[in-house]
C-alpha cells in the first residue's frame, strides 16, 4: 500500500467545520504548511444543526474538502447529564454537512467520530472490525450512536453516490485549546486544573473522580490532527480509522503524572459516588500505521504543554479580568 500523497490538498478550499474547537483548531494550524486555501463558518451567522444553514452557507462557500471536526462534546459527567443534546446536536451536525458536501460536489470529506463508539467489553486492543459487535459503555451512549451514525453515513453516500466520505475516530485528546471546565470537561484537562488549584490553595488532597482504576489512552491533539490530514491525503475507503497513541495507563497513574507536571505534592483522593465508565478503551492503532503515520508527542510532554498553555491562557486571562 502506498503512503504517498494521493490527494494533495494544495490551492484546495478547505472548510474545517469546527474550527474553534479543540481539534479543528489543530487541524487548521495543521493545514497552514499544505497551501491549502480555509474558509470557515461563523457560529453567528450558521448554525450546524439548521439544514438551510449549511446548505447555503456550503452553496455560496463551495469548499472542495471538508474536515467534518464540530461536535457537541464533553467528559463522562456531561454526557450523562445532557443526553438529548449530545445525541441530537451531533445527529443534526452530521447529517447536515454530510447531505450538503453530496449536494454541492465536495471531492473529499472526513468525518472525526470517537474511540467510545465501540462495545464496553471490545477485545483490546480495539481494531475497527469489532464496531457493533456488543452493547455500548451507558455513560456516554447518546454521543456514541451519534458518532457511529456519522460512520454509517459516511459509508452509505460512498457506496450509493460514490462519494469520497472516510472516517477518523480517535482516543481520548488533549491540548491547548481544551475544556477546562470541572462539570464538563475530560479528565485530563479536569486534573490538571484541579493539580493547579490545589498547589495554589495549598490543599492537602486532590480529589480524583471514580475509582482511578479505568485504563484510558490519550493522544496530543496536535498528533491527531497530523493523522487527520494524513488520512485525508492518503485513505480512500469504507472502514473507519483508529486514531490512537498505541498505549494507555490508569487513571490513578495520568493523575500521578499531572501532579508532578503541575508541582502539587499532597494526596490523591478517590471519589467513588462518581462514575468510572468504560474500564479500557485502547484501539489498535495497527491499521493505521499500516498507512505509514505514527503518533509523535510522549504523554509526558504533552502535559507539560499542555499545562503551560492552560497558565498562558486561562489561569492569565481569568486573573485579569
Ligand atoms: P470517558 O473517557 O468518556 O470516560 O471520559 P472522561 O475523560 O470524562 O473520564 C475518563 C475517566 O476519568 C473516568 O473514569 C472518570 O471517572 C475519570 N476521572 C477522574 N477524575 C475526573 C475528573 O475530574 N473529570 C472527569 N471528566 N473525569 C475524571
Amino acid at each position: 500500500m502506498t503512503t504517498e500523497p494521493q490527494f494533495s490538498l494544495a490551492g484546495k478550499r478547505v472548510w474545517v467545520a469546527g474550527h474553534r474547537g479543540m481539534v479543528g483548531a489543530a487541524i487548521v494550524r495543521r493545514l497552514a504548511s499544505e497551501g491549502c486555501d480555509l474558509v470557515f463558518a461563523d457560529r453567528s451567522t450558521v448554525d450546524l444543526r439548521r439544514q438551510a444553514d449549511v446548505e447555503a452557507w456550503m452553496r455560496s462557500n463551495k469548499p472542495d474538502v471538508v474536515f467534518l471536526a464540530a461536535a457537541k462534546v464533553g467528559g463522562i459527567l456531561a454526557n450523562d447529564r445532557f443526553p438529548a443534546q449530545f445525541l441530537y446536536d451531533n445527529l443534526m451536525i452530521e447529517a447536515n454537512i454530510i447531505q450538503a458536501a453530496h449536494e454541492t460536489g465536495v471531492q473529499k470529506l472526513l468525518f472525526l467520530g470517537s474511540s467510545c463508539i465501540y462495545p464496553k467489553f471490545a477485545e483490546q486492543p480495539i481494531v475497527e472490525e469489532a464496531l457493533l459487535t456488543g452493547a455500548l459503555e451507558p455513560t456516554n451512549e447518546w454521543y456514541a450512536i451519534a458518532k457511529i451514525a456519522g460512520i454509517k453515513l459516511a459509508q452509505s453516500y460512498r457506496r450509493q453516490y460514490g462519494c469520497d466520505f472516510i472516517s477518523a475516530m480517535p482516543t481520548n485528546l488533549y491540548g491547548p485549546g481544551d475544556n477546562f471546565d470541572l462539570q464538563s470537561s475530560h479528565v485530563l484537562p479536569a486534573l490538571l486544573r484541579k493539580a493547579h488549584e490545589a498547589k495554589i490553595s495549598g490543599a492537602d488532597t486532590l480529589t480524583v473522580w471514580g475509582s482511578g482504576t479505568p485504563y484510558r489512552e490519550f493522544l496530543h491533539v496536535d498528533d491527531c490532527a497530523d493523522a487527520c490530514v494524513h488520512l485525508m491525503q492518503t485513505y480512500s475507503d469504507d472502514s473507519h480509522v483508529n486514531v490512537g497513541s498505541g498505549t494507555d495507563l490508569t487513571i490513578r497513574s495520568l493523575a500521578e503524572a499531572v501532579v508532578e507536571v503541575v508541582g502539587f505534592a499532597g494526596d490523591l483522593v478517590f471519589d467513588t459516588t462518581k462514575p468510572d465508565g468504560t474500564p479500557r478503551k485502547l484501539m489498535s492503532g495497527a491499521k493505521l500505521r499500516s498507512l505509514g503515520w505514527r503518533p509523535n508527542i510522549e504523554l509526558l510532554d504533552g502535559l507539560k504543554q499542555t499545562y503551560g498553555w492552560y497558565l498562558d491562557n486561562v489561569v492569565a486571562t481569568t486573573s485579569k479580568t
